[in-house]
């Protein structure tokens, strides 16, 4: 009960940012760039300053594996931008959408999953993804959110990773324990060496662990060890939001996330409220290297370092006797 509060009270506090509404969108004027990243591998990106949520880039990236006979999607966006998704695959092949994964079930990654299921394309995500998806969804995304076109029709759960045999790509689907939320997936082509990495990493604002949908620092932490065994110096790493980084460029994120939580920590074991951890801007060394990372959440009170040290709070109080 006392968990639930806290995490209840930080939602209203920082927003129910994971699942924000996108419903007033310019979406006529938002534009999908395509940059190839490997042979057969492309990166999708919306336009930038349009979503107040992602100002880097409107919506969550989109991964396209073109293989000789079929496509592999990763990650869906907005409905409202299928059909210039749709513009932007037709533009480098004309083969079969075969399959679309979800990283993890935050609305901007899935909810765009309603069009590619009602045209055949087989969708795969974690059983954690499906049943957050069956929820209850806010009334603005009506159709997304109760076609039952949008569920992903093979699931799985933390264990092993699934791997999915292409003509010439392995894909693996490689499950991560609570990390950004209870159900995210890292996708590792080998071929093209490229993971699609979902949002447990970013580098446009601090990082951002859903309370709310099942994430933990721990998770976070751990997920950040399993995408460095998994990568070679030369992965190109493509996060949910921000730019394609590289294993190197993990160790000063993995520094931040240790550095705060042991701050936090000792905060929490001293007694202090969560308004005294965030007066005390834990992320002050931090500040001038994270892009974004003081730019105000929707609602205008908080910040992305904000809503971090709040979860980090929240997630340690929570577990510290
Ligand atoms: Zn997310």
């Amino acid at each position: 009960m006392k968990t639930s509060l806290i995490v209840y009270a930080s939602a209203l506090i920082f927003g129910s940012v994971g699942q924000a509404s996108s419903q007033n969108l310019d979406f006529d004027n938002i534009e999908i760039y395509a940059d190839q990243v490997a042979p057969h591998f492309y990166s999708l990106t919306a336009s930038k300053n349009m979503d107040p949520l992602h100002p880097e880039g409107a919506g969550g990236r989109i991964g396209v594996y073109v293989g000789p006979d079929a496509i592999f999607v990763v990650d869906a966006t907005y409905p409202r931008l299928y059909q210039k998704i749709i513009q932007a695959i037709r533009k480098i092949s004309d083969k079969p959408i075969k399959y679309l994964a979800n990283t993890h079930e935050h609305r901007d990654h899935v909810s765009g999953n309603v069009n590619f299921g009602k045209h055949g394309t087989t969708i795969l995500a974690r059983q954690e993804v499906r049943e957050a998806m069956i929820k209850p969804q806010p009334p603005e995304d009506t159709v997304s959110s109760t076609d039952p076109a949008r569920l992903p029709t093979i699931t799985y759960g933390f264990g092993p990773p699934v791997k999915i045999w292409m003509a010439q790509e392995t894909v693996q689907l490689i499950p991560l324990k609570k990390a950004h939320t209870d159900g995210d997936t890292m996708i590792k082509f080998d071929e093209s060496n490229v993971i699609m990495v979902g949002d447990f990493y970013r580098n446009y604002g601090y990082p951002f662990i859903d309370l709310q949908e099942g994430g933990t620092v721990d998770g976070t932490i751990e997920a950040l060890t399993v995408l460095e065994a998994n990568s070679a110096p030369d992965t190109k790493l493509l996060p949910g939001h921000g730019d394609i980084v590289s294993r190197e460029d993990l160790k000063f994120y993995r520094q931040i996330v240790l550095e705060v939580k042991q701050k936090v920590l000792d905060a929490v074991r001293a007694g202090k409220s969560k308004q005294d951890v965030l007066s005390a801007k834990l992320t002050a060394p931090y500040d001038s290297k994270v892009n974004g990372g003081l730019d105000l959440l929707p609602g205008g009170k908080a910040t992305t370092a904000d809503r971090f040290v709040a979860a980090v709070y929240d997630d340690l109080k929570r577990s510290t006797p």
